[in-house]
């Protein structure tokens, strides 16, 4: 773990100009904790002592945004860096669960820490003073512990989405919650639904796709279900199937552990099975099926992502996979070449992968199916490589063509197009103008 921190140009500047103009600054949060972690931070949050006026008058032959001043954030843009500059600050009530309702502008960089949520996020570091860790921030990383600053339960509290982000980090770094402060989250895990939609798909998100998200969600099962109730009957619930060693809980964890680390494909995989317990049934052979569960879980999801406010296109993505989870593609390259067309290529291989992490939560004796997605991608991408035509507009003929030999646009235009497409992936006629030509006007006779 090293005391000195590379930064960046414009932040090391920043720092340097407020220093010089006698104010006290520090890099602060996530910056400091992945770099002692070993990690190369994605941004870098500045604290200061100067009031934002003062930052402003610091900063006045650079350009400054004021849209955080009420909070004591202003934007500095240093070159093409635009950085966050706080001012040291303790804060009132969560009312709105977003925002402090009240905050106070305070001259010291401990206070400053805190109001900070985690050990780990209250470390501060500045080229001239070094890593300034007032809450044993730097132990706990060492030990690998995420504790709250101050009181666990008044922290939690105060603003109900630390928990999740408690969660998130565990799940992301693989660090254990120290004893108090997992004990207040449970304790408290109700208090999220204080919390607005948007943070709460925002930590969830980032939670599902952390290494650990799997233990985290079986660990802390109670607190997920405050915001995903839906998931709550897929624990214990056996399945009495021969491919299945696990609940339906335990085989979507063992799913998940296995997916990439890919919002789209994790959210896909958290809800695919969700819809199992409702559609639960025993033939007289003992065996459990659940027909139509893709699409009662596909039903389910949809009405959980809608609740987080999840974007149109996330919806409409995972919606997708989760309802063809469960329809195979025999290895034939024609079949393969049929999915490609009606999923689009880009949905396919999703698809590909969200069916390899359902298999690995599988009992071992049917992992050898994963081998059969590794030729169904050989097959995919050998089409690929031959600039297959998959859709309408692949075709080597245009309504003009058509028009030309006497075939009107409309509909019976619309229904050759359609046809001819259905014949060329099926390689029954081939993809070239006189040949689509000819046929086109067999078809129309026939229709
Ligand atoms: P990430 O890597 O996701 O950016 P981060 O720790 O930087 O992690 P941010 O949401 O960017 O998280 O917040 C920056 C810092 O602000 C945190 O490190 C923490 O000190 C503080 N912080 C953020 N959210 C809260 C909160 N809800 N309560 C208290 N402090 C918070
Ligand atoms: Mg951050």
């Amino acid at each position: 773990m090293t005391k000195t921190m590379s930064l960046p140009q414009a932040v090391l500047h920043a720092l340097e100009t407020l220093h010089n103009s006698g104010y006290e600054a520090y890099v602060v949060g996530g910056c400091v904790r992945d770099h002692l972690m070993g990690k190369i931070p994605h941004d870098y949050d500045i604290c200061t002592s100067a009031m934002p006026c003062e930052t402003i008058e610091v900063f006045s032959g650079y350009r400054t945004i004021e849209t955080g001043l009420k909070h004591g954030t202003v934007t500095v843009l240093i070159g093409d860096t635009s950085l966050e500059i706080t001012t040291f600050r303790t804060e009132g009530e969560y009312s709105d669960s977003r925002h402090p309702d009240t905050v106070d502008f305070v001259r010291s960089f401990r206070e400053d820490a805190a109001r900070r949520d985690f050990t780990m996020n209250s470390i501060g570091y500045s080229p001239h003073i070094g890593i300034a860790d007032h809450y044993n921030g730097v132990q706990d990383i060492q030990n690998k512990l995420i504790r709250a600053v101050g009181d666990p339960e008044t922290r939690f509290k105060e603003d109900a989405l630390r928990i999740l982000r408690a969660l998130r980090f565990s799940a992301v770094t693989g660090f254990a919650i120290e004893q108090n402060t997992m004990l207040a989250i449970h304790k408290h895990s109700a208090d999220i639904h204080n919390v607005s939609s948007e943070r709460v798909f925002s930590e969830l998100t980032k939670l599902i796709c952390g290494d650990y998200a799997a233990s985290v969600i079986d660990e802390y099962f109670d607190v997920i279900t405050q915001v995903l109730p839906e998931l709550a009957p897929m624990k214990d619930f056996q399945q009495h199937n021969p491919h299945h060693i696990y609940d339906v809980l335990h085989h979507t964890l063992k799913s998940l552990e296995a997916a990439p680390k890919d919002s789209i494909l994790r959210w896909t995989i958290l809800f695919h099975d969700v819809g199992k317990p409702s559609c639960f049934s025993m033939d007289e052979n003992g065996i459990g099926h659940f027909y139509r569960h893709a699409h009662v879980s596909y039903e389910i999801a949809g009405n959980i992502l809608r609740r987080l406010r999840a974007s149109n296109n996330l919806i409409d993505r995972v919606s997708t996979l989760i309802r063809h989870h469960d329809t195979p593609i025999e290895i034939n390259r024609t079949t393969i070449k049929k999915r490609m067309a009606s999923l689009g290529e880009y949905v396919f291989f999703d698809l590909l992968q969200v069916m390899r992490a359902d298999c690995r939560g599988l009992a071992p004796e049917y992992h050898y199916r994963l081998k059969e997605y590794d030729d169904i991608e050989y097959i995919a991408k050998e089409i690929l490589a031959e600039a297959p035509c998959l859709t309408i507009r692949d075709l080597k003929i245009s309504g003009n063509d058509l028009k030309q030999n006497g075939i009107s646009p409309g509909p019976l235009m619309g229904r050759i197009l359609n046809i001819l497409l259905n014949e060329v992936l099926d390689e029954k006629t081939t993809n070239e103008r006189e040949a689509l030509i000819k046929r086109a006007l067999e078809i129309e006779k026939t229709l």
